[in-house]
C-alpha cells in the first residue's frame, strides 16, 4: 500500500523546509506519491510565489514592468536549487517562464508555474519521477474535474518508486493549462491519492491539525483528533482554513482517510478525517464562521399559497450568475443569504428586479451579517443541542438574526451582526467545551 503526501506552501518555503520534507518522505517507503504547492511565505511579511506570479501576469496585462516581481520569484528558486545542491538547470526553467510571460500566456498558466517549478525541484531532491499534471489531470467543459483523470493519472503512477506531481493545476480537454481555485493543491493531493489507490492521504501543513475554533478568536481551542468528511466540508467551507473545502470529495467517494500533519512537528498527532467517528464525548466537531454576508428579505402576504414564488426569486438571483448560501423562509417571507463577495454590490439591483417582477409587499436589504456554523456528527438525534447553543448566545447578549439547520442535522447555522461575531463564536465554543465534553 502507498501513501500520498501533499506538502503546502509553508512546508516548502525555503531550503530548510525542503529538507524537512525530504526527511519525512524518506522516513517511510510507502510515501511514494508527493504533491507540492508553490513556495509559500517564509515569514509574515513575505509574499507567496503564486501571488507574485499573479502580479507578473497583471503587470503584463496593464503593460507595466514586472521585473521586480519576477526578480523575487527567480531569486527564490535559484536559492533553493543552490542550497539543495540540485542537478537542475533552474536558470533555464526561469528563462522559459520569462518567455511564457512575454508571449502573453494565460493567467492560469502563469499561476501554475509556481507548482511546476517546485515540482521540478522536489523531484530532483527526492530522485523521483516528475509527472506533468497538464497531461494527466483533466477538466471537463464546465471546468470540473473529468473522472477520466483517475485512469490517466493511475496509469502514469503505476510503476515502482517515487513520483512528484505538482499541485494546483491540470488542463482542459484542449490541453490549455487550468488551475483549481486558490489553495487547490489540496485537491490535487486528493485526486492523486485516489488515482494511486493510496491507503491514506497525508496533508502536511504548518499546524498540528484542525482546531475546534479559530485560535484568533478563541484562546487555546481544543485540537481535533478525528473528524468526518461531512464535518470538515462544513467547517472548511465556513472558514476553517486548514484544508480546501472541496478537497475531500475525491477521497471520500472511495473512503481514503485524510491525515493532516505538521511538517514542523511530524510526531504531533494531527487530525484524521474519515467517514465516521464515534462522537463518544464530543458532540461538537468544531465551530467556524465568517463575516461578510448580506440577507435579501422579501415579504408578501399569503406567499405560502403562491406556487413557484421562491423559485422565481432564486431565478432572478441565478440570472445574475450569483450563487446563494441559505434561504430561510416563513409563511409569508423568504430571505436569501448571499456572501458579499458574490453579491459584489448588486443587492439593491436584485431587490429592484424582484419588486418589479414579483410584486412583493416589502423587501429589505440587510448587510453586515456574520454566519457561524456549529458542526458535529454527535448533534443529530440529541436533545438539548439547540437549547445549549441559543442559551449561550442569549447569555452573551448576542442577538440572533437568522437560524438555519441543514437537513443533514450535523450543522446549525446562526446569523449574527458582524460586530457580535467573535463574542458569539466564543460563547458557542465554551458552551460545548467548558465541561470538556459537550452533550452526551
Ligand atoms: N499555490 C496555490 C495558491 O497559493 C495553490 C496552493 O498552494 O494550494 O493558491
Amino acid at each position: 500500500m502507498s501513501i500520498t503526501c501533499k506538502f503546502g506552501g509553508s512546508s516548502l518555503a525555503d531550503a530548510s523546509q525542503f529538507q524537512k520534507v525530504a526527511a519525512i518522505v524518506n522516513a517511510d517507503p510507502e510515501r511514494r506519491f508527493i504533491v507540492p504547492s508553490a513556495p509559500g511565505k517564509r515569514h509574515d511579511d513575505d509574499t507567496k510565489i503564486t501571488d507574485l506570479l499573479y502580479l507578473c501576469h497583471e503587470a503584463i496585462r496593464q503593460r507595466v514592468t514586472y521585473d521586480e516581481a519576477f526578480g523575487l520569484i527567480a531569486d527564490r528558486y535559484i536559492d533553493l536549487a543552490q542550497w539543495l545542491d540540485l542537478d537542475l538547470d533552474v536558470e533555464d526553467l526561469l528563462g522559459h517562464l520569462r518567455a511564457d510571460l512575454e508571449r502573453g500566456a494565460s493567467v492560469d498558466y502563469v499561476a501554475s508555474r509556481g507548482e511546476y517549478l517546485n515540482g521540478k525541484i522536489l523531484a530532483a531532491l527526492l530522485e523521483a519521477v516528475y509527472v506533468e499534471p497538464a497531461e494527466h489531470i483533466r477538466f471537463d467543459a464546465d471546468g470540473r474535474l473529468d473522472p477520466v483523470t483517475y485512469e490517466l493519472l493511475g496509469n502514469a503512477l503505476d510503476g515502482e518508486g517515487r513520483y512528484v506531481i505538482p499541485g494546483f493545476y491540470g488542463a482542459s480537454a484542449d490541453g490549455e493549462v487550468k488551475t483549481f481555485s486558490r489553495g487547490g493543491s489540496d485537491i490535487t493531493g486528493a485526486v492523486v491519492a485516489r488515482a494511486a489507490g493510496a491507503k491514506v492521504y497525508e496533508n502536511w501543513t504548518d499546524v498540528s491539525g484542525l482546531l475546534m475554533a479559530d485560535p484568533r478568536v478563541v484562546s487555546n481551542p481544543r485540537p481535533v483528533e478525528e473528524i468526518t468528511y461531512r464535518e470538515i466540508r462544513e467547517l472548511s467551507y465556513m472558514g476553517a482554513s486548514v484544508f480546501h473545502d472541496e478537497a475531500m470529495f475525491p477521497v471520500r467517494e472511495v473512503g481514503i482517510p485524510i491525515h493532516i500533519k505538521n511538517t514542523n512537528d511530524p510526531d504531533a498527532k494531527g487530525t484524521r478525517i474519515q467517514k465516521t467517528r464515534i462522537p463518544k464525548d464530543h458532540a461538537l466537531g468544531g465551530v467556524a464562521g465568517r463575516p461578510g454576508f448580506t440577507m435579501l428579505f422579501i415579504e408578501k402576504a399569503l406567499m405560502n399559497q403562491l406556487k413557484g414564488f421562491g423559485r422565481r426569486v432564486l431565478e432572478v438571483i441565478a440570472a445574475h450568475d450569483i450563487s446563494y448560501e441559505h434561504t430561510p423562509s416563513g409563511i409569508d417571507t423568504i430571505s436569501v443569504i448571499v456572501s458579499d463577495e458574490e453579491l459584489a454590490g448588486r443587492g439593491a439591483l436584485l431587490l429592484e428586479e424582484i419588486e418589479r417582477t414579483l410584486d412583493p409587499d416589502r423587501t429589505e436589504l440587510l448587510p453586515g451579517l456574520a454566519l457561524i456554523a456549529t458542526v458535529g456528527e454527535g448533534m443529530s438525534h440529541q436533545i438539548g443541542i439547540a437549547a445549549k447553543l441559543f442559551s449561550a448566545l442569549a447569555d452573551a447578549g448576542v442577538n440572533v438574526r437568522v437560524i438555519d439547520q441543514g437537513a443533514s442535522e450535523i450543522n446549525i447555522i446562526v446569523g449574527v451582526e458582524e460586530s457580535d461575531y467573535e463574542q458569539a463564536v466564543r460563547a458557542i465554543y465554551h458552551a460545548f467545551e467548558s465541561d470538556g465534553s459537550g452533550p452526551r
